[in-house]
């Protein structure tokens, strides 16, 4: 699905470089292709808007989960004010946005980090609407499909963020109870108190190709002294031949990948209760 007019924010005409390979992109042609660079294949990283506008039905989403605000336990320097600026830069309350939308004509709970606020990063308030979003799908029997595009826990809220991890894995088992299936969709990046929760633990794991995931980052690893790991060791196409992720979709596949997963997850999950009964 191409970006709806609202999340485009290209100007007509305008050309700009690929941030991987730096050749120059005809602006349209970039926007047509969904943010993947027609040359080297490298997929940008997307607004939740435009998220929304790739993989969902038209329209469809519906935002919810939309009081919540974080607060500044730690009165942590010039956390109020890099909030507040990461509000108006994004137009976003937080990193995160839930809701509920349409799939292909089938209703799913989803959440979608966005990079762009903050990194990505999990505070109490990310926290919070993933966990909403994933027990919403296990309350409504509907799939929870979440998008991960995270830095990691957000260190101005110290143990608060922490806290977000468990907090996030433990609603995952809300969805295993139900037999309702949770998606979790990998993207640019995917790394540290994200991935150790509740992005790794979902039904089925999938990524965009070339996607950055990982734990420690590469600086931190280095300063760790760790040595000799490989060039593409945070790769997804790393994880996938390791067994870490199921399967790496291109973005322009994203939408129909996911709709098969659901309604192939979904129709099982009915024959099991069906034996049950
Ligand atoms: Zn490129």
């Amino acid at each position: 699905m191409p970006f709806g007019k609202a999340s485009s924010g290209v100007a007509p005409g305008a050309f700009l470089p690929c941030s991987n390979c730096r050749k120059t992109i005809f602006a349209a042609e970039f926007e047509a292709n969904l943010r993947v660079c027609p040359y080297c294949g490298h997929h940008h990283r997307l607004t939740w808007q435009q998220r929304v506008d790739v993989v969902f039905d038209e329209g469809s989403f519906v935002e919810l989960d939309t009081d919540l605000r974080s607060g500044d336990p730690l009165h942590f320097p010039d956390y109020a004010e890099k909030h507040a600026q990461a509000m108006q830069r994004t137009k976003m309350r937080d990193s995160v946005v839930s809701g509920r939308a349409t799939l292909m004509g089938m209703p799913v709970s989803t959440a979608i980090s966005d990079f762009h606020f903050m990194g990505g990063s999990m505070g109490s308030v990310a926290g919070e609407k993933i966990t909403r979003a994933i027990e919403r799908g296990a309350h409504e029997g509907i799939p929870a499909i979440i998008f991960c595009a995270s830095g990691g826990a957000r260190m101005q809220e110290g143990l608060l963020s922490l806290m977000q991890m468990a907090k996030t894995t433990a609603a995952v088992e809300a969805c295993r109870s139900a037999g309702v299936p949770y998606i979790a969709v990998f993207t640019d990046p995917t790394m540290a108190g994200v991935l150790a929760s509740y992005a790794s633990i979902a039904d089925v794991i999938v990524s965009e190709p070339r996607a950055l995931i990982g734990f420690a980052g590469a600086r931190v690893s280095k300063q760790a002294q760790v040595s000799k790991v490989p060039d593409d060791f945070q790769t997804a196409e790393f994880l996938l031949s390791h067994g870490m992720l199921d399967k790496i979709i291109e973005r322009k596949n994203l939408r129909t990948n996911l709709a098969s997963l659901c309604r192939l997850l979904g129709g099982h999950l009915a024959a099991v209760e069906a034996t049950r009964g």
